[in-house]
């Protein structure tokens, strides 16, 4: 039967993850929804499959509801798979998100005329190749199309391993257009949009917003100036807008910000943002998946975040080595911490709602050096996670992390994954690892301790 409609039809597809284990700390589609409303914008009927929805209801029948909580985080479905060929590991492995014969059945009704699959790690590129697989199965001749951050790290990997027909890197409306127009398809007009696809499903429990885009930081060990080349400022409004899009048509009251340098250029962005949001008195609650830079966390910043309702602080302390700072990241000033510490206190955070990353595993790391940071940034009373390095394709250190990593890490990207520790060394042993995961358990249990 064909298409009621005259729309071209476009399909977007969140593929299900493979992982050892997932928390879902808001995590959402917001680039693919952006190019969703792009296109909707520009004419396309825009159809979205969502391989990570834990709604699915018969999928919830099936693998049990999930646990959720009521600031939108939670877990996914999960469904124990048997572990990789070539893995080893004592953990379980999983696929989380919607069983595959619904997904096939929502990709089929959708009957695209050109498809979308986005990425996130790249160790989760299994179910990328799941749902380019599906896509290809049903709909041979129809363009498949990846995006994201794994097809942007590593575009020949995922163009082989996936079969996708383009890999979108670089300028993505600039590729998109040139593969629109080689299909005949109507190229989209104008810009992407900065807010994304308005979809009840996605936003009711936790909507995303984002102020600045990629961070004008260049640490060794990340990949944001890789994924966003240049810092650009954000617009309060427009963010503002993005939200009352959201509370106004969903009533979604929980927000997170994708920024990676929230607090950057903060007279122009965050801090008028939060000045309208504490005018609008909505009583909404917001999050940071992302930590915050500590140098920009000033005390006017800190009473604002607290007014206009920030339920947590997570910060990007990383390291009390001064060392390490000179060698990767250059973010570091050596009182930054406790400074900002006292200031959120004093605007009114309680020590349990701080949070201080310490980076660990990284290649030729000493563990002494984790526990040095881990036991400082305790000694404030506030929280300690124990970010653990996972290497990433192109970025400074990952010449390094080949070098020193026993696993192939350029041939196979399931060894990105921090659950194997793939930097362990002899003076930074997996019992290590284990052991500063302990620790910061216990001194979060005893803070100040
Ligand atoms: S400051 Fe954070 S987001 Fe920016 S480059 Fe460094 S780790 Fe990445």
């Amino acid at each position: 039967m064909g298409n009621i409609s005259t729309k071209p039809r476009l399909l977007l597809f969140q593929p299900p993850i493979y992982d050892f284990a997932l928390f879902d700390l808001f995590l959402k589609p917001y680039g693919l929804l952006r190019l969703g409303r792009w296109f909707e914008e520009s004419g396309y009927e825009v159809f979205f499959v969502n391989g990570l929805d834990y709604n699915d209801k018969e999928t919830n029948s099936l693998l049990g509801k999930p646990r959720r909580y009521s600031n939108g985080t939670g877990k996914f479905p999960r469904m124990r798979i048997p572990l990789p060929h070539g893995v080893d590991s004592e953990r379980s492995f999983g696929r989380y998100g919607v069983l595959a014969d619904i997904l096939k059945r929502k990709v089929k009704d959708a009957n695209p005329d050109i498809i979308f699959v986005t990425s996130g790690m790249t160790y989760w590129y299994k179910g990328v190749v799941e749902a380019v697989g599906i896509c290809k199965e049903l709909f041979p001749e129809i363009p498949v199309l990846t995006g994201g951050i794994y097809a942007n790290l590593m575009p020949d990997h995922c163009k082989v391993s996936t079969g996708a027909d383009y890999v979108v890197t670089g300028n993505v409306e600039e590729s998109i257009k040139t593969v629109f127009k080689a299909h005949s398809l109507p190229v989209p007009a104008g810009e992407i949009p900065k807010g994304p696809l308005m979809l009840e499903e996605v936003w009711k429990d936790a909507g995303v917003l984002r102020l600045n885009e990629g961070c004008p930081f260049h640490c060794d060990y990340c990949a944001s100036d890789l994924l966003c080349k240049k810092f650009i400022k954000g617009n309060a409004e427009i963010a503002f807008e993005a939200l009352l899009e959201m509370h106004g048509r969903f009533g979604t009251s929980n927000f997170a910000f994708y920024d990676d340098a929230l607090l950057v250029n903060s007279e122009q962005s965050i801090k008028p943002f939060l000045e309208l949001i504490i005018q609008k008195d909505l009583q909404l609650k917001f999050y940071l998946p992302n930590a915050v830079h500590l140098q920009f966390l000033d005390k006017d910043t800190a009473f604002l975040m607290k007014r206009a309702g920030f339920q947590e602080i997570r910060l990007g302390y990383e390291s009390s080595s001064r060392d390490f700072h000179t060698d990767y990241d250059d973010k570091f000033e050596e009182d930054d911490l406790f400074r900002v510490v006292e200031t959120l206190e004093s605007a009114g955070f309680s020590k349990n709602k701080i949070t201080a990353y310490v980076l660990g595993g990284l290649p030729s790391q000493q563990w002494k050096d984790v526990e040095g940071s881990i036991k400082t940034a305790a000694s404030t009373g506030i929280r300690v996670s124990l970010a653990e390095y996972s290497p990433v394709p192109r970025t400074p250190l990952w010449g390094k992390s080949m070098e020193l990593c026993s696993f192939p890490l350029d041939k196979e990207p399931l060894f990105h994954n921090n659950s194997f520790f793939p930097m362990k060394w002899d003076c930074y042993t997996l019992e290590n690892m284990k052991y500063l995961k302990s620790l910061v358990q216990k001194l979060n249990m005893d803070p100040g301790s």
